[in-house]
């Protein structure tokens, strides 16, 4: 069984690990957006495939799929889509649920909304969504003491009173605390990421009274099997990788 996973997630590397540990070929995908990303077990590929084409093309080497990426990252799953319906691959979707909402933070459909929002509830936002996504964000915020933490510096100039931190999750509560305190952070704006890896932020902020603006997810890539946890990923994959070798044609 030869296995690609579109990674770049957390979930995506605990998969990886899993299933080298259980003795499947796998190959993670990441798209190179991170300059040093965190590698997974196994085999590991990076850059795009050059669409759903390219895709298609590069599952030739491959026997199943598992699209592991963020839920944001709605590209790729939907070239996952396409490319495994046309050429017969399984195709599993492996996506952590959003965080359970909570009354006191205020949704929003986009990042430019959320923007617009934060510059009326706060003075000095916390902004957690992405160096992808920074731009969006100055027009609304440019006159704002916003602190804009990323994993990688942005290639465009941030507004002057804007403060950049680069650095990398997951994590904890006691420094998401002190960072906000350190900062005098009055909103917090964030994706619907859910899971564990970034959700200190979240408590600190119900501990400290900052509003709250999260950006909903988009909507998925249509029909598409899909698990919520790593463990039920091995599960499939594992259960694919038996029906293989029953049937001696496949
Ligand atoms: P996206 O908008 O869905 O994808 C844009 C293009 O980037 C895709 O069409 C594909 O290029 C390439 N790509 C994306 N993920 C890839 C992968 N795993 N392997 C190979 N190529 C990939 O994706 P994105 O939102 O820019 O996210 C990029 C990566 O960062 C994803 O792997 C995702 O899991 C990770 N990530 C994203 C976020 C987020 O908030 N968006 C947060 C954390 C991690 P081609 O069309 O040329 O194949």
């Amino acid at each position: 069984m030869r296995l690609l996973i579109l990674g770049g997630t957390g979930e995506a590397r605990d998969l990886a690990a899993r299933l080298v540990e259980a003795g499947v070929d796998v190959t993670s995908s990441l798209a190179g957006r991170v300059a040093r990303p965190r590698l997974p077990a196994g085999k590991v590929r990076i850059g795009g495939f050059g669409g759903v084409e390219g895709l298609r093309g590069a599952l030739d080497q491959f026997d199943a799929v598992v699209d592991a990426t963020h839920p944001f990252a709605r590209g790729m799953s939907a070239n996952a889509v396409v490319a495994c319906a046309q050429t017969g691959h399984p195709l599993l979707r492996l996506e952590r649920p959003g965080w359970p909402a909570d009354p006191s933070w205020a949704y929003v459909d986009t990042h430019d909304q959320a923007a617009e929002l934060a510059a009326e509830l706060g003075e000095r936002p916390f902004i957690t969504v992405g160096r992808q996504e920074l731009a969006r964000f100055v027009p609304a915020l440019a006159g704002h003491a916003a602190l804009a933490r990323v994993v990688d510096r942005p290639e465009l100039d941030l507004p002057e009173p804007w403060t950049l931190l680069t650095s990398r999750g997951p994590y904890d509560l006691d420094g998401e605390l002190a960072l906000m305190r350190e900062h005098r952070s009055d909103v917090l704006i964030t994706k619907d990421s859910g899971g564990s890896y970034t959700w200190p932020k979240m408590e600190a902020a119900a501990e400290l009274g900052l509003a709250v603006v999260v950006v909903r997810r988009p909507s998925g890539p249509g029909e598409v099997t899909t698990v919520n946890d790593v463990d039920d990923a091995v599960s499939w994959v594992l259960r694919s990788a038996g029906a293989r070798t029953e049937d001696p044609t496949s």
